[in-house]
């Protein structure tokens, strides 16, 4: 089935009007992986921002359906009740909030939104540890507040552990691998990996500068954006072809 339809998508920032997104055609299934590269400035984070509705940016063209759904009649919350997930460049800290207290409010709220049973305490305990060794993570991760003192990896595999918590059914990971050195960025992409095996119909779609997350996530699409559009679609060969000709191609920079 597919999860997310997106056509000729166009958006400009709100405050400036200056036109970002230029027409972003993109569809994905149940199941697959996408992966969106491109340079700095071409419009990767923009696409993230506007598909979960981000309130600096105006969509002025084109459709996105999510779940067969107009995404644009949706609130933001509704969205994420739908399980769309997207997680953030710079997560925040949450001083005095215990991890697992988060985890569980914010995978009460979706429930809830889905109608069913929100769990307590215990329940969400016995909810949260398979997850935690699926995604080869440190129970001790827990009981330690949100992201304070969390290293940049591993702010990142909470993210992802809260992805997992809400059992999302489409995740827009946005430079999931900015800041991280090769054992973090093995780390999360282990992380990514057991939830996908957990998982199996889960959407992802990928932003990244580099090709080095894509070779511990491989995706089944790349795209290469450009300027607010889609300018390429390949598999992993056009990955190959573009560091072979040092990127050039599409520039410079990544
Ligand atoms: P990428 O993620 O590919 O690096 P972005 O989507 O972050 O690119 O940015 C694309 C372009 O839009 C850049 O020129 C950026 O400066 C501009 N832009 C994005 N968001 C805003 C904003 N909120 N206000 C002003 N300009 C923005
Ligand atoms: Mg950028
Ligand atoms: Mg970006």
């Amino acid at each position: 089935d597919v999860l997310l339809e997106i056509h000729d998508l166009q958006a400009k920032v709100a405050a400036t009007g200056k036109q970002i997104l230029k027409g972003v055609t993109l569809t994905v299934r149940e199941g697959e992986v996408h992966a969106i590269m491109g340079k700095n400035g071409s419009g990767k984070s923009t696409l993230s921002k506007v598909l979960v509705g981000h309130p600096d940016y105006e969509v002025t063209g084109g459709s996105a359906a999510y779940k067969g759904v107009d995404l644009f009649e949706l609130e933001p919350e509704q969205r994420s009740h739908m399980g769309l997930f997207l997680s953030f460049q710079s997560p925040v800290e949450i001083p005095g909030v215990s991890n697992i207290d988060f985890l569980r409010i914010a995978t009460n709220a979706r429930r809830k939104a889905a109608g069913e049973k929100e769990l307590d305490p215990l329940e969400f305990y016995a909810h949260v540890m398979p997850k935690l060794e699926a995604l080869n993570m440190d129970p001790a991760f827990l009981n330690r507040n949100v992201n304070e003192g969390f290293s940049g990896g591993e702010k990142k595999r909470n993210e992802i552990l809260q992805l997992a918590c809400l059992e999302a059914d489409m995740a827009i990971l946005d430079e999931i691998d900015s800041g991280l050195d090769i054992d973090a960025l093995r780390d999360v992409s282990k992380a990514v990996n057991g939830l996908k095996s957990q998982q199996q119909d889960m959407g992802i779609l990928m932003v990244t500068h580099y090709k080095r997350l894509l070779d511990y996530i491989r995706p089944d699409y790349v795209h290469i954006m450009q300027e607010g559009r889609i300018v390429t679609t390949g598999d992993m060969g056009l990955v190959d072809k573009l560091e072979e000709s040092g990127y050039s191609v599409l520039s410079s920079s990544a």
